[in-house]
């Protein structure tokens, strides 16, 4: 069978984004496979515990996806800690075609506009897919589930760092729909009064209630918080006092500018006109409201740079939230060109976590193994980007692990696989739960 059906087939998504459907992104006229193993956010290691104790099963993974498509050369883009402690250098070759490429200890590297212009020195252009500039990226475990895709087994465990104020910080590999209040209770981890637990990184995570959250396809790191550190903080920012708070008191510095990243790569995304236009002080121009798309989230406008207590990153949510409904975005046809200023103005990791109030937390994960031993899966039908999946299985019915238990959605979507043997005890359109027997 085809890798790409393969891939479909396996239900595999990006490992740690958004979930968009990973068998998309393999096309035609790629030079370069950039391999995601930058580990971006502070405080996760759970591509370099991968790296560490996988690294057969992924480089079979890049393989695979060189040969289908006749990519040249694979770069396996880590940071130079964690090429250290690794062993690896920097051009260093690992198997045919595929070879290490260090990136600098800088947030937010694994942004995968800033990671592909650091590896390759191209600038895909603002708001155009990487394969336009002849790059696919795919995340290390991503790569790792293609290589077990491609041994038969489908998407049904996920590997995740816990990390945090925790007595010692770990990476599981879980089912996935495994309750995250199961993991916790067996790994002994509590979450003390006045901590808030994140899904993802300090930087990009979300709030969940650890009593109700499961793993998921894109569950990479679950952090554990003071409600008092600056990362749990900007959570709780909302956008109408975000522009309430730019109209009285952004004195329209540029600082949140000068030091965006993307903007350093040169995309016309400059944060402190979106602030003026939240602030009314000009008329939002059409344009100019479009560039928020070109925005990744990154933070650093609103945590490092301003010093007024605004948050740009949270009005530029609020606009891309708004194009996002209506299905616009800014789209560039011509190259950027990067600031002469970008080398010096980056932001160090060790700068970052400290921003962030976690540095003191940032111990390296210890793997503690693959853990089946659970009792409750909740498979949830809106794991990817696209339409949800239609579950096939009813209440009673017995499933074995990696049996298709939802089949793909119409449209963009993807099936569901039982990840454990046991018996289905619900079912509706958003879940599918299965209990062992
Ligand atoms: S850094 Fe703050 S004060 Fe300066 S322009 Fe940006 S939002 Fe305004
Ligand atoms: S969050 Fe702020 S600094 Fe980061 S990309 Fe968006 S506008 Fe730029």
């Amino acid at each position: 069978m085809d890798i790409k059906e393969i891939m479909k087939n396996a239900g595999i998504v990006g490992a740690g984004g958004a979930g968009f459907p990973s068998f998309m992104k393999l096309a035609e006229g790629a030079d370069t496979l950039v391999v995601n193993g930058a580990e971006c956010e502070p405080l996760l290691y759970t591509d370099y515990v991968l790296l560490d104790t996988e690294l057969d099963t992924v480089l079979s993974g890049i393989s695979a996806v060189i040969n289908y498509i006749n990519i040249p050369r694979a770069l396996m883009c880590v940071k130079k800690h964690t090429a250290e402690r690794l062993g690896w250098s920097d051009g260093m070759c690992l198997a045919d075609r595929i070879f290490v490429k260090e990136l600098p200890n800088v947030y937010p590297m694994g942004d995968e506009i800033s990671m592909i212009y650091q590896a390759t020195g191209r600038v895909v252009r603002a708001g155009n897919l990487p394969i336009t500039s002849g790059v696919i990226v795919y995340n290390v475990e991503t790569l790792y589930n293609i290589a077990k895709a491609l041994d038969g087994h489908p998407l049904t465990m996920k590997w995740f760092t816990i990390g945090g104020n925790v007595k010692e910080p770990i990476v599981v590999c879980t089912p996935i729909g495994t309750r995250l209040s199961d993991v916790f209770k067996k790994y002994g981890i509590t979450v003390p009064a006045g901590h808030t637990v994140l899904d993802g990184g300090p930087s990009m995570g979300r709030v969940i209630n650890p009593n109700s959250a499961i793993v998921t396809k894109t569950t990479k790191g679950i952090l554990i918080l003071p409600d008092t550190a600056p990362a749990i903080e900007s959570k709780r920012i909302d956008a109408a006092k975000a522009a309430a708070r730019a109209e009285t008191a952004c004195c329209q510095c540029t600082r949140c500018t000068d030091l965006c990243p993307r903007h350093l790569l040169g995309y016309p995304l400059e944060p402190h006109k979106m602030v003026r236009t939240a602030a009314q002080a000009v008329a939002p121009m059409p344009i100019m409201v479009l560039t928020a798309t070109l925005c990744c989230g990154c933070g650093i406008c609103e945590t490092l740079a301003c010093c007024q207590g605004i948050s740009p990153r949270a009005v530029i949510a609020n606009y891309k939230d708004m194009l996002g409904k209506n299905r616009m975005k800014y789209v560039a046809n011509v190259d950027a060109k990067v600031s002469a200023e970008r080398e010096y103005r980056m932001v160090s990791s060790h700068k970052w976590a400290s921003v962030l109030g976690v540095e003191k937390y940032d111990r390296v994960a210890k793997f503690v193994g693959v853990d089946t031993d659970y009792q409750r899966f909740e498979i949830l039908m809106s794991q990817h980007i696209g339409a949800p999946s239609v579950a096939k299985v009813s209440v009673g019915d017995t499933v074995r692990a990696g049996d298709v238990i939802a089949e793909a959605g119409a449209g963009l979507s993807l099936p569901q696989h039982a990840s454990a043997d046991g018996r289905v005890s619900y079912v509706d359109q958003k879940k599918i739960i299965i209990d062992r027997g």
